[in-house]
């Protein structure tokens, strides 16, 4: 074991340390989630968040031309040699005025930080590089996850063109009929193995590990510490973007945590390294019909509380759902979890940044979804979640017209397009099957395709009105 990196108890009463090779993700203490922890004092820091620029001038090293990989001195667990790369993490972080205005913040404040730029369309790939090389250090030949679809075509990427030899084997289970075909067809098109579980996202999970343990297939969903490593960089880009300056807030959907757990360690690191002065807030936006983490946060005051977290009380709102057979149910699939598996960590990143918790409906999301994509970029409905909980923010007055805010743009429009085409229908019965059934009212920024005879005049006509 090098000892420079290992694995760590987030249980401050635990603390217990577990080889870097180590794949079954959780204490043999107690249980626990783990951290991936560094011995700072042994390893070369850099002085300056400057430092990073210089990668840029270096692009024709695999490495430095990742988005992720060209911060590896803040995640330093992999050797240069065993790292694996597909070209991650090339995203953009725009202002956004369009989203500013609708949110009422002042012009210049808001920022969309687009992950679905990533080689599969979604953040997931800034983690899978790196759970990915870790598996390749750990000997391992067979990957598996459980997914409401963007894990799965991470995970599928990487197999097919990750690298190393054997190939690895991607095994993916997903819950039956809640997967968009978008996401589908990647885990298709690019070969891995997909088992399709008849139940939900919370039930494949449960599976998944199981099966892992039993088969010795390694785990990449996002209790798996190497993946929340690689997750950091998204932090890193934003700040990059901002030139080094820390904004007022981030604000990122919440499904299963690893993002609002990952970002707050970047924060924490990077402040104990004297990297930066002080962390930005963190706001986790929940869906309505999957508000777990809202629910045990914001209404019945679960906190991290260093550590000595109320845990009857999060087994006492598990049982409760459980006995009344909730389960998680919104149109933003990548966000229909109620089991977050990083829920500690997240709890932990809060109290770390001062976070808050709210949630959106599924018409607030496709509202802001629609308002996001006006202003040129394109994202499925959960990483709407993200702009739909700011506006709420910024009317409560939590966040301030002058704060500066940056939004993760989870994963890319095309991810979803049944959601987008049902939004923007001039047909009701479309609109009915998809949204109306769900509980969406109205699509106040539909951009409707207009309905012309097939005849010059009565074109050009439309086109006069309307352009
Ligand atoms: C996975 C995913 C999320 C949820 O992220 P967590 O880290 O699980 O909270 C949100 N949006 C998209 C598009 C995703 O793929
Ligand atoms: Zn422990």
């Amino acid at each position: 074991m090098s000892d420079l990196s290992f694995q760590r108890c987030i249980n401050p009463a635990c603390r217990a340390t577990v080889d870097l090779a180590d794949t079954s993700f959780r204490c043999p203490k107690c249980g626990g989630l783990l951290d991936v922890a560094y011995d700072w004092d042994r390893l070369p820091v850099p002085k300056s968040l400057k430092h990073f620029e210089s990668k840029w001038a270096n692009r024709s090293d695999p490495l430095d031309f990742s988005g992720v990989w060209r911060f590896r001195e803040l995640f330093p667990f992999a050797p240069d040699a065993k790292v694996m790369t597909v070209g991650e993490g090339q995203t953009l972080c725009q202002r956004a005025d369009t989203v500013a205005a609708y949110v009422g913040m002042n012009p210049g404040t808001v920022y969309l930080e687009y992950e679905g730029m990533n080689p599969s369309g979604s953040f997931k790939d800034n983690g899978m590089t790196a759970a990915f090389t870790h598996a390749r250090m750990t000997g391992a030949t067979r990957a598996a996850c459980a997914s409401t679809g963007n894990t799965s075509a991470s995970l599928a990427i990487y197999c097919a063109a990750g690298g190393g030899s054997p190939p690895m084997r991607a095994v993916i289970f997903i819950g039956s009929g809640k997967i968009s075909y978008g996401k589908l067809s990647q885990a298709l098109e690019h070969g891995a193995l997909t088992v399709q579980i008849a139940g939900d996202f919370d039930d494949a999970l449960r599976q998944v590990q199981d099966v892992s343990r039993q088969l010795g297939i390694y785990l990449v969903n996002s209790v798996n510490p190497f993946r929340l490593e690689g997750q950091k960089t998204i932090m890193f880009r934003i700040l990059e973007a901002l030139r080094w300056r820390v904004p007022d807030w981030i604000v990122v959907p919440g499904g299963n945590l690893g993002n609002v757990s990952s970002f707050g360690k970047a924060f924490t690191e990077l402040k104990e390294l004297g990297l930066i002065d002080r962390t930005p807030r963190l706001a986790v936006v929940n869906a309505a019909g999957a508000d777990t983490f809202y629910q045990l946060y914001d209404r019945h005051g679960l906190r991290w509380n260093a550590g000595e977290f109320d845990k009857a009380k999060y087994d006492a709102y598990m049982s409760a759902m459980d006995a009344a057979n909730r389960r998680a149910d919104t149109l933003a699939s990548a966000i229909e979890i109620n089991r977050p598996v990083n829920l500690p960590k997240a709890l932990r990143a809060l109290e770390r940044c001062g976070g808050v918790v709210r949630e959106a409906t599924d018409q607030e999301m496709l509202d802001a979804k629609a308002k996001i994509g006006a202003g040129g970029l394109g994202c499925e409905p959960a990483s709407a979640a993200s702009v739909a909980g700011l506006l709420k923010l910024v009317k409560e007055g939590v966040i301030a017209k002058s704060d500066t805010v940056a939004c993760v743009l989870t994963g890319h429009v095309l991810k979803d397009p049944d959601a987008t085409v049902a939004y923007h229908t001039a047909d009701p019965a479309v609109f009915e099957a998809k949204l109306g059934k769900r509980g969406v009212k109205r699509a106040m920024f539909a951009n409707r395709a207009v309905q012309v005879p097939n005849q010059l005049s009565e074109i050009v006509k439309a086109i006069e009105l309307y352009a």
